[in-house]
């Protein structure tokens, strides 16, 4: 999934408890990877707009979630957004950015209300040229696979971090719950402005700050707002969202890093999210977030 996994399990069989888990992240990838030509995203892409595709059951179960986030986040969080992702990415191997026509083109194709779940695990893409991408939501999705893993197999302490998609199961050993830093952005790696204590649950960042298209000394975000096909300026904002469900997480960070600050508090608290609100040095709490988060400094965060 392009990124490093540490896993932290604690039991007798915590060894083969990690593997077995590696194993699931991998089976995962090879379902959804864009990367992958015989990945089920690949063929899916491949038949948009003519045959539908019969599906693993954990890809049926992704996109029924990510359709249904698509509707709650007003179009904020849309995994149809493949179009509009390849065309940034091969412009920025050209160094050119895409003309307003193309840009037009690929932004007609991105709608999740696209997603045809004909059966419960048969899918097509309604339209030509539509594409998935998952890179929103399926490291997520895979934490809360390894995390079910680990439950099953009688683990009752454990982490796991997926590029900066955290999930926890119980507390430490010692009792006391695990503890993610949350890094400020525009400093240096490990730089944190405050933390999260967290059990049974998972924390969630997405920041506009990292990876992203270049244009000479233009830079652009890799997420992208889909409703109008420019990719986020990367200016210093993140947004860490914690919830029981990782691919929750992960999806509702990625959607509110794209609302702006204002419209994000007002969905988070709206919906009972808790989440922490990073933007140009101010800490914004929504209202569930407020007993979990504490501050590296002495400069208190915003509560509202
Ligand atoms: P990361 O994967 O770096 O932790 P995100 O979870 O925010 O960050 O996912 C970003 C990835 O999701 C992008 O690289 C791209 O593949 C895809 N993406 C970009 N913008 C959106 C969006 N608005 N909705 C859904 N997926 C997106
Ligand atoms: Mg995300």
């Amino acid at each position: 999934m392009g990124t490093q996994v540490h896993q932290h399990v604690h039991g007798l069989d915590a060894a083969s408890c990690c593997a077995a888990a590696r194993d699931e992240i991998v089976r995962l990838e090879q379902l959804w990877s864009v990367f992958l030509p015989n990945s089920e995203i690949s063929e899916l892409a491949r038949r948009a707009g003519s045959t539908a595709l019969s599906v693993a059951s954990d890809t049926a179960a992704i996109l029924r979630l990510a359709r249904e986030l698509h509707d709650l986040t007003r179009g904020a969080f849309d995994v149809t957004a493949g179009p509009l992702i390849e065309l940034w990415r091969a412009a920025a191997r050209r160094g050119i950015e895409p003309t307003e026509k193309a840009l037009g083109e690929a932004l007609a194709l991105v709608n999740a209300g696209d997603i045809e779940l004909i059966e419960p695990q048969t899918v097509r893409l309604r339209r030509h040229g539509q594409r998935l991408d998952l890179g929103a939501i399926g490291k997520g999705y895979a934490a809360d696979r390894c995390i079910e893993l680990y439950r099953a197999r009688g683990i009752r302490h454990a982490f796991i971090d997926l590029g900066g998609n955290v999930a926890v199961l119980g507390g430490k050993p010692d009792g006391t719950p695990w503890r993610v830093g949350l890094q400020t952005p525009g400093r240096e790696r490990g730089e944190c402005f405050g933390w999260v204590d967290v059990c049974d649950a998972s924390l969630v960042t997405s920041g506009n700050y990292e990876r992203g298209y270049e244009f000479g000394a233009r830079r652009y975000s890799h997420i992208l707002d889909p409703r109008t096909g420019s990719p986020l300026p990367d200016d210093l904002r993140s947004v860490s969202v914690l919830h029981a469900s990782s691919a929750l997480a992960d999806a509702f960070a990625t959607a509110l890093i794209v609302m702006d600050t204002q419209s994000a508090f007002e969905f988070a608290s709206d919906f009972g999210l808790a989440a922490v609100l990073f933007d140009a040095g101010t800490i914004r709490l929504s209202p569930a977030m407020a007993h979990c988060f504490r501050s590296a400094s002495s400069r208190a965060a915003v509560v509202e």
